[in-house]
């Protein structure tokens, strides 16, 4: 371990370092590891969209012409399909516009203005009120709750999801405290995913709040990267059986299955949470976009079907997962400057620096063209009391920008890491 070194060798490493940033630095590099996008090989893996449903093909199964007003649940042939993918009820599964992102916010707006089921008052009327924010955790959703001034407590994750312990304590306290952010499967940025002790107690907690929501942000159910295919327990069946069936919101979408800006977004719940969904929906709007719907049920065909679709993406983005870990395994094995996840599924890495050098790391990365995700971002307020994390997002670029990506990373992580350590001694 390069930890117990003297001044002498840190120096000789360091000077190394020093060098190969200089020669990247003069390469003129323009590369992106920052969004979690998909590659334009796997957006063409659903070109059949564009043609798709087909001249003359207008009617859903039931008849529906897609092309006019009306239907806002969504097309139900395109419901079943991922109500299984998604453990929800075929009849609790809505169908929406292309991103689950807006449903989210929209679901802070409505629950802001309008009371939700269990509750005495609307959000907005119950003074402060609080959310729970895994960390690391994912960007957005921490925009959506700094957007409407609701106060995130950070909870840490653990390698089962988030903890427990922290988690049921809070709740079970403070009635202030409306709901907690959760991406069950392949999480954004970690790669961990829910155990079914955490999803049992996330659905049996009790809660002071008795308008308590789980923001089930399934982003990635279906986002393998390896044979195994990840399961999760079904936290709508827990939570009902629990006699909580109001508590979870679940969100997900296509963006990452078919075309991130032009896919469907989904969100399930109990009967009476849709009762309320579609009650403020209907003052939004007079119905999604079936045609949507309909070429995507005609495309995907079944929950097979999709993941069957999803073998195709993982076939392309795999040995952009492998590459970056074999690289990061060649560069910093032993170097003690970092530890990095190895996930299953999803589109992240999370690399983990010693504390004090991640925004340093990002900032030396930029400066010889390489962007990375803002050190900080997977926490509220893109705050990272440790300034330790940073998130790889391997998918977009092509292997070889990729490979150049990581490797200048690693440069940065020796450069600012033998710096601090060298300074401490
Ligand atoms: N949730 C998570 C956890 C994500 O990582 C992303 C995309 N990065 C989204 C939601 C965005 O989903 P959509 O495209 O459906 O709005």
């Amino acid at each position: 371990m390069t930890t117990d070194l003297g001044a002498q060798d840190l120096t000789a490493l360091l000077d190394s370092a020093r060098q190969d940033y200089s020669e990247l630095a003069g390469r003129g590099l323009k590369l992106d590891l920052t969004r979690g996008k998909p590659a334009p090989d796997q957006l063409d893996l659903s070109n059949e969209l564009l043609t798709l449903p087909g001249e003359g093909v207008l009617k859903a199964a039931d008849g529906t012409d897609t092309r006019n007003y009306g239907g806002l649940n969504g097309l139900p042939e395109l419901r079943a399909i991922f109500a299984e993918l998604l453990q929800v009820p075929v009849a609790q599964l809505l169908a929406s516009g292309n991103s689950s992102l807006e449903l989210m916010h929209d679901a802070f707006v409505q629950a802001l203005l309008s009371p939700l089921p269990g509750a005495q008052s609307r959000w907005v009327d119950q003074g402060p009120i609080k959310f729970l924010a895994p960390v690391p955790g994912y960007d957005r959703h921490f925009s959506i709750c700094e957007r409407f001034g609701i106060e995130m407590i950070p909870v840490p994750m653990t390698e089962t999801g988030p903890d427990m312990e922290v988690v049921t304590r809070l709740v079970a306290a403070d009635a202030s405290i409306k709901g907690i952010w959760a991406i069950p499967k392949y999480s954004n940025p970690t790669g961990v995913t829910y155990s079914d002790d955490t999803v049992r107690q996330l659905a049996e907690m009790p809660t002071a709040a008795p308008d308590f929501r789980i923001f089930w942000d399934n982003a990635y159910s279906v986002h393998h990267l390896t044979d195994e295919r990840v399961e999760v327990a079904d936290v709508l069946a827990l939570a009902t059986a629990a006699g909580h069936a109001d508590r979870v919101f679940v969100f997900g979408s296509t963006s990452k299955i078919t075309f991130a800006g032009a896919g469907v977004g989904f969100f399930g719940a109990s009967e009476a949470n849709v009762k309320w969904w579609l009650g403020n929906l209907s003052k939004r709007s007079i119905g999604p976009d079936k045609v949507n719907h309909l070429r995507h049920a005609a495309f995907l065909g079944s929950a097979e079907g999709v993941l069957a679709h999803m073998d195709k993406h993982r076939a392309l983005i795999a040995p952009k997962f492998q590459a970056t870990l074999r690289i990061l395994s060649e560069q910093l094995d032993g170097t003690g400057l970092g530890t990095w996840t190895e996930p299953k599924g999803g589109y992240f890495i999370t690399l983990e620096v010693p504390e004090g050098t991640a925004s340093d790391i990002v900032a030396r990365a930029a400066e010889i063209g390489v962007a990375l995700t803002p050190a900080g971002a997977a926490h509220p307020l893109g705050q990272d009391p440790k300034d330790s994390i940073i998130r790889i997002a391997p998918t977009f670029p092509t292997l070889e920008n990729l490979e150049a990506a990581v490797l200048a990373l690693t440069t940065c992580v020796k450069l600012v890491g033998y710096e601090q350590r060298l300074k401490q001694q």
